[in-house]
């Protein structure tokens, strides 16, 4: 087998290797990588894996074929899925169950492959004399999870991005509570400025020169493929134990984690609908709907981490069906409003006794209506949670009337001091605060 190449979504001309997609990011021209084939998994060949630091190695090695990071895979993954995503029913059949994502060091999804992301790059940074200086655009989790991955990694610095006062407290916390290695900025912008800042800081020739600037949101390869991981474990669990393939809702807003559900179908894995569960940002709802593609500015929600009106990975989506028949045939999506939201967090806890995170809710909702509707499947179905409501306590705890106990790896992060500093949404703004104090960093 020759070594696997990733194309950008652009050009498929322009294409990497694993490791230098991780390290660049983005591709040069602006688009996203995606692999320029798609290997199958025969599911006899992951017999017997069913813990994930195995079956990802499994999963991810014919990406990793051919590249420097191939031989290290082993101890990547071990790094990288050192805790459990455990599929919890919520009925006794078993028809209905949660994949939990959030038992990480910051108790959300994106720690998956924020971890992969930062065990692959500490282990190609090993011989650079150059600090790798990592952007990254959060609206709410991304940036807590990659500060957490990278802190105290040594040779990588980390710079994150957030809109002032869009993200809740718990979160903000988890933003500005890291030092060292990592600075965070609020942003006086929403999310969508954030990702645009870094985007045109990526093409900055003053910020280019000055240091290695790599991306570590979800559009970056590394922290999207891992993320198949958790869904080919899932569908294996289901798979294995009733025969039958596992359908998602998946609560999306880039559309990272809902591509690695796709990619992980892709590759042969027992997965059956996939739904996109948005709050009001609906414009890929909408696309679905209409066929037009309409991008708009994003509107604050309760599910925050999910406010993105322009998802980056619908490209990699397109890449994938760049018909819209394959596309609604693929994918389905709802818009789910907050009202709606904070309903289902009281009926969740009321039907279930589970205390879910907004955008954990949305996922419960859009299942709700899914099941009302002709065009369910029958089957086994899996909601999607990508938070632990812990981290969302402030719109929780009155909706069902009590305290969210505070999972251990959140306390340790209250228990640190916090800073960051504040700037405008222009480039100009970020170049100076990144120039300024860049010689300061210490690794
Ligand atoms: C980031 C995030 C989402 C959205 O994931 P995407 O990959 O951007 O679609 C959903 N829920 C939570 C808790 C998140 O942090």
């Amino acid at each position: 087998m020759t070594a696997m190449r990733f194309a950008s979504t652009r050009d498929p001309a322009l294409t990497a290797g694993f490791g230098a997609a991780l390290v660049q990011g983005l591709a040069p021209d602006g688009g996203l990588y995606v692999p320029l084939r798609w290997p199958q998994l025969p599911l006899e060949s992951l017999a017997g894996e069913s813990e994930l630091p195995g079956l990802a190695a499994r999963l991810l090695a014919p990406f990793v074929e051919g590249d420097p990071l191939a031989a290290a895979l082993r101890s990547i993954t071990s790094d990288a899925f050192n805790f459990p995503a455990p599929l919890v029913p919520l009925v006794p059949d078993g028809r209905l169950s949660v994949l939990e994502l959030f038992h990480g060091p910051t108790a959300a999804f994106k720690d998956f492959g924020a971890r992969l992301l930062a065990a692959c790059l500490v282990r190609l940074r090993t011989h650079k004399s150059h600090p790798l200086t990592i952007l990254v655009a959060t609206s709410g989790d991304t940036g807590g999870a990659v500060a957490a991955a990278f802190h105290e990694r040594p040779g990588i610095e980390v710079a994150v991005l957030f809109p002032k006062g869009l993200v809740s407290p718990t979160q903000e916390r988890q933003l500005t509570c890291w030092g060292g290695n990592v600075k965070s900025f609020a942003v006086r912008g929403t999310f969508d400025d954030c990702q645009r800042l870094v985007k045109q800081a990526f093409v900055d020739p003053q910020l280019r020169e000055r240091s290695e600037l790599s991306s570590a949101n979800s559009i970056n390869l590394g922290r999207l493929l891992p993320q198949a991981v958790y869904y080919a474990a899932a569908s294996l669990a289901i798979w294995r134990e009733h025969a039958q393939p596992a359908s998602f809702v998946v609560p999306s807003g880039n559309l990272g984690n809902a591509v690695a559900c796709v990619w992980a179908r892709r590759l042969g894995l027992p997965i059956g609908e996939i739904v996109l569960a948005h709050n009001a940002n609906r414009t890929v709802p909408d696309y679905l709907e209409s066929g037009a593609w309409r991008p708009r500015p994003s509107v604050p929600t309760l599910a925050s981490a999910m406010d993105v009106g322009d998802p980056s990975n619908m490209e990699r989506l397109r890449a994938l069906y760049p018909e819209l028949p394959q596309m609604r045939a693929a994918v389905s999506a709802y818009a789910v409003e907050d009202p709606e939201i904070q309903a289902r967090i009281r009926v969740g806890f009321e039907q279930f006794g589970q205390i879910w995170c907004p955008h954990t809710a949305t996922a419960a909702e859009a299942y709700e209506r899914l099941s009302a509707s002709p065009r369910k499947r029958p089957g086994r179905w899996v909601v999607v949670a990508t938070a632990h409501p812990a981290k969302f306590r402030e719109i929780v705890e009155p909706l069902i009337g009590r305290k969210v106990p505070l999972p251990q790896t959140l306390g340790k992060l209250f228990a640190r001091p916090t800073q960051c500093t504040e700037i405008a949404a222009d480039l100009t703004a970020l170049r100076a605060a990144l120039l300024g104090r860049q010689s300061s960093w210490k690794s």
